[in-house]
This record gives structure tokens, C-alpha cells and sequence, in this order.
């Protein structure tokens, strides 16, 4: 199986069963996660600019496939908000978040995210160890211009972030930190930085005190995960974007 497909079923592993799934042969990549992982590594890379126009027609003939699946993905990043459709222009990659909107999301983040944290860290199952373990191995799979690598990164620190916030067993703060889609937009402005290994070290200490089901540590770990990503953020964007 496609390593990023294995992913994205992890990702609901806390909430669906395992076993119906392991029964049947792993399907390889339908058209439409080709046309997808296709779109997110060129997004994620900034291969694709912020604000540049994708024709679909174009991506189809690209990948050798009809257009159906190209517009299914486009979907798919609509909904993650990687994408933005215009009328009678078709489809733009989003801009990058402002400063304005990096320091609202990680005011909310730190607000949920450590408390998230601890409720996990009592709560850890041997499942969710396990998947912690599967995520922890696609995050050290990283290489230095890699695309596909770093957009497998930002997936693996999803897919982590929301095992935490569903482990908190609150339903609520798990719906709210999936609809910011955070962690893609982040990446995809930290692309060309060093943010895969730092992030890499600070995930260490919170998987650590998930496994040893310690909520003081847990907590703070991912409070320092925070700021330190914020941090990257704020000295990227003060490099160029104008303050808004
Ligand atoms: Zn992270």
C-alpha cells in the first residue's frame, strides 16, 4: 500500500476497526489519490505558487488520466482549503496565511492542543500506541528536497496531532483542530526551511510522554512544540509577507 494511503487509514484507526480492513488486499492508489498526492506535493512544495491558477485539463493531461478524478482532488483540497475555486476561472492555490492569521491560530492551538495532551497521555490505549509508533515511523522518512517526502511529513504531524486531540476522548476539541486544517497550510509556508528536523525532535518529547502515559509532560511538550512552530512561522513571514 501506498505509504500516504496507510497513513490517512491510520488516521481513523481510534474510531473505526481495524480488523475489517486488514481482511482485504491493500488496493493501490485509485486516480483520484494519484491526481491528489499529485496536487498536495506540488502545493506543499510550492512547485504550485500561492494564488497561481490550476487548469485541470492540464493536470489531467499531466498524469496520463481523465479529468473526473483531477476534479475530485480539487475537491478534496477545497475542503482542506489548500484550494479555492473562482467563478468562470476554475481553480487558484490559496494564499499563505497572513501574520495575522498565523498568531489567531496558534492562540487557539495552545489554548487546546496541551490540555488535549494530557487528557491523552492518561488515556493512551495499546492502539493508539500503535499508531503512534506507525506515525512516528513515516515522520523520520524526511529528506532534505524531497517533495513527496515533506508532504508525507506534514501528513505524519496531522495525522499525530489529530490522534492527540481524538485520544482526549473530546469529541468536540478533536472536530475543532480538524477543521483548521493547520498543519498543511503551516508546512506549506515552512517548505525550504529546516522546520521537518527541528519539528522532529520536539515530536520526540511528546511521543514520549504519550507512550509513558505522563500528562505533566505530555502537556508541556506540546506547549513548546507550539511555540517553537510559531516561532518558525513568525521569522519566515517576517522575511517577506507584509503584516496584515
Ligand atoms: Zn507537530
Amino acid at each position: 500500500m501506498d505509504r500516504r494511503t496507510h497513513l490517512r487509514h491510520l488516521d481513523t484507526t481510534s474510531t473505526a476497526p481495524t480488523h475489517a480492513r486488514a481482511a482485504r488486499p491493500a488496493p493501490g492508489p485509485t486516480m483520484v489519490e494519484r491526481a491528489y498526492d499529485h496536487l498536495l506535493d506540488m502545493l506543499m512544495s510550492l512547485k504550485i505558487a500561492p494564488g497561481e491558477r490550476i487548469a485541470i485539463d492540464t493536470v489531467a493531461r499531466q498524469l496520463g488520466i481523465s479529468q473526473t478524478p483531477v476534479r475530485e482532488a480539487m475537491s478534496q483540497l477545497e475542503a482542506e482549503k489548500l484550494v479555492y475555486k473562482m467563478p468562470n476561472v476554475g481553480y487558484r492555490a490559496s494564499p499563505q496565511m497572513t501574520r495575522h492569521e498565523v498568531r489567531d491560530l496558534y492562540t487557539l492551538r495552545q489554548l487546546i492542543e496541551p490540555y488535549a495532551a494530557a487528557r491523552a497521555a492518561e488515556a493512551m490505549t495499546d492502539e493508539a500506541i500503535a499508531t503512534l509508533r506507525a506515525i512516528d515511523r513515516d515522520m523520520s522518512g524526511v529528506a532534505d528536497g524531497d517533495a513527496r517526502a515533506y508532504s508525507r511529513f506534514a501528513e505524519a504531524d496531522a495525522a499525530l496531532h489529530r490522534l492527540i486531540a481524538t485520544a482526549s476522548g473530546n469529541r468536540l476539541i478533536a472536530d475543532t483542530i480538524e477543521r483548521l486544517h493547520a498543519h498543511l497550510h503551516i508546512f506549506r509556508a515552512l517548505y525550504a526551511t529546516n522546520a521537518p528536523h527541528e519539528a522532529a525532535r520536539e515530536h520526540r518529547a511528546i511521543i514520549d510522554a504519550l507512550v509513558a502515559h505522563d500528562p505533566a509532560a505530555a502537556e508541556q511538550a506540546v506547549r513548546h512544540h507550539l511555540l517553537c512552530s510559531q516561532q518558525r512561522m513568525d521569522d519566515v513571514l517576517a522575511e517577506g509577507t507584509p503584516s496584515t
